[in-house]
């Protein structure tokens, strides 16, 4: 077992990231960094350099902060010699993510720029049924209420939160994961709550014919779905990607798998002394808030 340290104990933290570790047979969670939060048991630090400093025993730190304070982070944890995963979005911008892998590779530690809806059950099989197929369209609806996901969050309407394309991204992931033939932007309506800096609902224009419905004011049923035609029948990703039909037949579904699947690659990674560096999903972002038009709607409040 290798130990671990996690850094920043928030929401997905919690939710995802200890009892993935704690589940895990390649991982030990071994220590702990956040301001305000902690793991019961585990020794908890406030401070990252201190960590750095005093535990030599841990090779490798998983950053559960939001993009615009990961950087910092993942500099100095390579600086020190560690393996580094990142949750994503990697990073506030796309030159940051390209100077942390270079900075691993001259490091010769590992970088791993997780994407955790790639490893939904349905996005493998998915990528493999499509793999010889001509997809004459596609369309994206990743709708979900950002009270219940972010609740509080205002680092997400802030620069560098990215707005709806924070989960979005998760969708773009999976889109350019699966597409056998990349696809380049052509359009996009931004819609901007007043007096936020991020978009709070999107609309996409790829080329072949893929479109994208991104909106974070949903309430009730959440939508995460991705429909790909091709002239031999409709692909459909439901619940993230957690369920997969083609031709109106069920292929897969199943308990979610995301998280203790990357910490599995993780584990593979650093054995293999490799990194995992993409930045395709926000390469789509970036183009849309290149590209958007920008329409104000209501204010936001939590
Ligand atoms: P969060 O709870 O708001 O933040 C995580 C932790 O980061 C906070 O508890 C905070 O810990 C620390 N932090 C926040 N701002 C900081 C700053 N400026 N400097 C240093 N530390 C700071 O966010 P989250 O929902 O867990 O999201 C974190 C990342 O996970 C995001 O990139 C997000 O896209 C991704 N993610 C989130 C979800 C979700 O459903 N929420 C799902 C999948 C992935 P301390 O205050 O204790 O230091």
């Amino acid at each position: 077992m290798r130990a671990i340290c996690l850094v920043g104990i928030g929401k997905i933290a919690v939710d995802q990231h200890v009892p993935a570790i704690v589940a895990s047979p390649d991982w030990m969670l071994a220590a702990t960094v956040s301001r305000a939060g902690a793991v019961d048991g585990v020794p908890a630090y406030t401070d990252f350099a201190l960590m750095l400093a005093e535990r030599p025993d841990i090779d490798t730190v998983s950053l559960c902060l939001p993009p615009v304070p990961r950087y910092d982070y993942a500099a100095a944890a390579i600086a020190a010699g560690r393996h580094v995963m990142l949750e994503k979005p990697p990073g506030a911008t796309l030159a940051e993510v390209q100077a942390l892998a270079r900075m691993a590779q001259d490091a010769g530690v590992t970088l791993y720029t997780t994407w955790h809806s790639r490893m939904a059950r349905g996005v493998a099989p998915a990528k493999a049924w499509l793999a010889d197929k001509i997809v004459t369209a596609a369309h994206i609806t990743w709708k979900e209420d950002v009270r219940r996901w972010h609740p509080g969050q205002d680092w997400v309407f802030a620069p560098g939160g990215m707005g709806v394309f924070d989960p979005g991204s998760n969708a773009l992931s999976i889109m350019t994961e699966i597409l056998p033939q990349p696809v380049h932007l052509r359009h996009a309506d931004l819609y901007f709550p007043a007096s936020r800096d991020t978009p709070i609902a999107a609309e996409l224009t790829w080329t072949g014919n893929v479109t994208g419905s991104f909106d974070w004011r949903q309430t009730g049923p959440q939508s995460w779905d991705i429909t790909v035609d091709t002239i031999d029948g409709t692909l459909a990703l439901h619940d993230g990607g957690a369920r997969l039909v083609i031709g109106g037949k069920d292929i897969e579904s199943g308990p979610d798998r995301e998280y203790p699947a990357l910490y599995d690659r993780m584990a593979e990674l650093v054995k293999t002394a490799a990194s995992e560096v993409d930045i395709t999903p926000m390469i789509h972002v970036a183009d849309a808030l290149t590209l958007g038009k920008r329409h104000m709607v209501d204010p936001f409040d939590f």
